[in-house]
This record gives structure tokens, C-alpha cells and sequence, in this order.
């Protein structure tokens, strides 16, 4: 019977140089092999030229490394890449490099498919089959950064956490790829160049806080009236308005870091003025953002975007109430990668 591989990029650096000194050799050997794992980038053991041909066999032999592979990459008139990602098993994911003027940011999948139901997102139809490893959260990141260096001679400057997939339900795996890309090890990116994008999840905006993460934390609201958001977000049956705000109260207090809300305006769902004065009384707790995101349409048409009437209401009122709010374009839409479209259709 043949024995599976074990991922080496799922071991950490302790454990490898563990592995190491139980095969009788040195536990620098461990750092020198993580570092030809991490910040090499290295895809076959051969590739490892500083260790000697026997050690490279030994690994060979115990240990597969496994990357992802950009299956396809489609580019947009605006610049957006999106690349399907093909994960070691097969499966698809889909990251996006969205450039703006003097930044590019990665938005990045944490999950196949997604554990939620919101009803105006297209990765919502595609049943969740697994979480992202740390390493395949990681190689979208490094393949996007190639991309950026390549198409628009600057390296990779930010990352969102609003590909597929909810971030906070593949917590561990999502904290332990954001370590490798802040490491120096790794990318050695700055935390707060990172958002974390969730729909919601109370218990776990608590522990992040908790873990005083030093990423930031951006939530998608849509709506601050419980029966419309479970209207378009039924999980918030489960966890009401209530329980978000309370865990980000929490959060406020631990971090004192200001919250973004995104936020997409639909025709005659959330578009009147009761429904910003909720989103005000909602979110006036805590320094916040509001961004208001243009809507791309998934399907048929029953979620459409507002006129631009309802969004300027949106940010005379927010305005008036001191709460920041910027108005966001979508970009790649040609390519079906603007936010809410990400569905492995290419
Ligand atoms: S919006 Fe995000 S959390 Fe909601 S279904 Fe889509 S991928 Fe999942």
C-alpha cells in the first residue's frame, strides 16, 4: 500500500527542525530548508542546492510539496487580473489583483466555496467542499504579487480578505498564512496593510480580539435592520444584529482600531431613509467607515443597484453624522471579478 505524503508546508519551523534531529542530523538544517520553502519559494526539492543530495532524497521520499497552480488568467480592460487557482486536489479557487493608482491589492479566497448563504453573492451557490490550507492562502498572495511586479511594475501593496469563502470560518488556517505573509520569512508585509473582510461572526470578531491580531477588521453590513438582513444574509437568523454589534463593541474597546463596514445599496431593499438612519444608530458606537460598494449583478436581476438618488442620501446622511464614507467602483467586471461575482465560471 503506498504511504501518503505528508505536506512539508504544513509543518512550522519548530517541528521541521524537530524532524531533523530525530534523523540524526542538525536542527539548522530545518531553518535551511524552511527558508527554501518560505522565502525561496522553492517547488521541488532539487531545487534546495544548499542541501546535500541524500538529505534532498530523505525529503523526497517522506514529504511532497505542495503549491497551487494558476490554472487561468484573465485580464481585464481596467487591469484587474483574476486567476483561477487549481488547489493540489484538484479544486478551484479564484483570487483577484485589483490595481489603483499607486496601490495594488490582493483580494484573496479563504475558503472552497463558502460555509454561507448570502443571497446576492455568486460563491454562495457553490456548496463549501473544504477550508484553505495556510499555504494555499499564502501562494494566492505570492502569485498575485508575481502578477503585480509583471503587469504593473510595482509589487503587491495590500490584502483583502473578501475572496471566496467566509475568513472567520477557516480561523486557525487564515491567522496561520497571515503570520507566514507579515513574516520575514515570508512576504514580511505589514499587518495593517491586511483586512480581514467577515459577514459577521460574533464569537469570533470576539477572539480575534482576544488574539489581538494587528490586521484589520472590515464587515460585510449591507443592512442594519435585522429582518432585511436576514432577507439577503439568512445567517443572520443565527446571528443577529445584537450579537455583531455587541462583538464589536468588544472589539473597539480591546483594539481601539476603527471598523469598516461594507456596505452595497440595493433598489427597494435597503434604499430609503430609515435604513440609513439605522445603519447611523448602528454603527456611531465606534470611529467607522462606511464603504459603499457598487453592485454587480449575479443573475436575473432581483438584487439591483440603487440609483444614484439613494447612494448620495446615503452620503449626505452618513456625512452629516461624522461617519466617513467613500463611494467604491467595481473593477474587473468584464471578467466576473468584481466583488460578489467570484463563482469558478471561467
Ligand atoms: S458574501 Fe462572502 S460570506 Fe457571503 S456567501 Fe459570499 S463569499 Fe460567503
Amino acid at each position: 500500500m503506498e504511504i501518503k505524503k505528508k505536506d512539508i508546508r504544513a509543518l512550522t519551523k519548530e517541528q521541521l527542525r524537530d524532524f531533523f534531529v530525530k534523523e540524526g542530523d542538525k536542527a539548522f538544517r530545518g531553518n535551511q530548508v524552511y527558508e527554501w520553502l518560505w522565502s525561496k519559494g522553492a517547488h521541488t526539492f532539487e531545487d534546495m542546492t544548499n542541501v546535500s543530495k541524500e538529505t534532498r532524497q530523505m525529503l523526497q521520499d517522506n514529504f511532497v510539496i505542495n503549491h497551487i497552480k494558476v490554472d487561468q488568467m484573465q485580464r481585464s480592460s481596467d487591469g484587474t487580473i483574476k486567476n483561477a487557482v487549481r488547489l493540489h486536489d484538484g479544486l478551484i479557487v479564484e483570487s483577484v489583483l485589483i490595481p489603483v493608482k499607486n496601490r495594488t491589492t490582493a483580494c484573496v479566497s479563504s475558503q472552497v466555496g463558502c460555509s454561507l448563504d448570502c443571497r446576492f453573492c455568486a460563491t454562495s451557490r457553490l456548496k463549501r467542499m473544504r477550508n484553505l490550507n495556510p499555504d494555499e492562502i499564502y501562494d494566492q498572495v505570492v502569485a498575485i504579487d508575481k502578477e503585480s511586479k509583471l503587469y504593473h511594475n510595482r509589487p503587491l501593496s495590500n490584502i483583502v480578505f473578501m475572496g471566496m469563502g467566509e475568513p472567520l470560518m477557516n480561523y486557525n488556517n487564515v491567522l496561520k498564512a497571515i503570520d507566514k505573509i507579515t513574516s520575514p520569512e515570508g512576504l514580511g508585509m505589514s499587518p495593517k496593510r491586511i483586512v480581514v473582510s467577515t459577514s459577521g461572526v460574533p464569537k469570533m470578531i470576539k477572539k480575534m480580539a482576544d488574539d489581538e491580531v494587528k490586521f484589520k477588521l472590515a464587515v460585510s453590513l449591507h443592512s442594519a435592520i435585522d429582518e432585511i438582513r436576514t432577507s439577503i444574509m439568512p445567517f443572520n437568523a443565527t446571528f443577529p444584529l445584537e450579537d455583531l454589534r455587541e462583538a464589536l463593541e468588544y472589539w473597539y474597546e480591546k483594539t481601539k482600531n476603527r471598523i469598516t463596514y461594507e456596505y452595497v445599496v440595493w433598489e427597494g431593499i435597503n434604499d430609503t431613509k430609515k435604513d440609513v438612519e439605522a445603519l447611523i444608530a448602528f454603527c456611531k458606537f465606534a470611529p467607522s467607515k462606511v464603504n459603499l460598494i457598487e453592485y454587480n449583478p449575479i443573475d436575473d436581476g432581483e438584487f439591483q443597484q440603487a440609483s444614484s438618488k439613494a447612494i448620495d442620501m446615503y452620503v449626505n446622511m452618513l456625512e452629516t453624522n461624522h461617519i466617513t464614507v467613500t463611494v467604491r467602483r467595481s473593477r474587473g467586471k468584464d471578467i466576473d471579478a468584481a466583488c460578489g461575482q467570484l463563482a469558478n465560471k471561467s
